[in-house]
């Protein structure tokens, strides 16, 4: 199966084929910073599975873990489609809110839990 992502305005989009190999809800200050969102959702695909389609620029962060991170956002309208963890070598994360059909993308984990709003109430992980 393949699922499109892209960003508001389009031009820029990642293609993902087969199955995710993990969904991971992240609770962490960084993540509510780049999505502007109380969490973050990442689905996580093998490098190979994906391909990406227009413009993007960068952002690299070092996570509390040392490695970096380097965030892929649309230079037009600014949202983060993809980003590839240097602590998960090999995989590219795709913002769950950016694919075209979610519906059936659960998360399998949920991280930074103690750093959750206390409003949330997420059945999964
Ligand atoms: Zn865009
Ligand atoms: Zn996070």
């Amino acid at each position: 199966m393949q699922r499109l992502a892209r960003c508001s305005c389009g031009r820029l989009s990642a293609t993902a084929g087969g199955a995710p190999l993990k969904i991971s809800a992240c609770h962490c200050r960084s993540c509510q910073r780049r999505t502007g969102s109380a969490f973050g959702v990442a689905v996580f695909y093998a490098a190979s599975d994906v391909a990406v389609s227009g413009e993007a620029s960068t952002y690299v962060r070092t996570g509390d873990s040392g490695k970096e991170l380097t965030f892929h956002f649309c230079p037009s309208c600014g949202s983060t489609v993809y980003w590839q963890p240097q602590f998960r070598p090999g995989l590219v994360a795709i913002a769950l809110g950016c694919f075209e059909e979610s519906s059936d993308l659960v998360p399998s984990q949920s991280v930074y839990g103690d750093n959750a709003h206390s409003w949330l109430d997420l059945r999964f992980g």
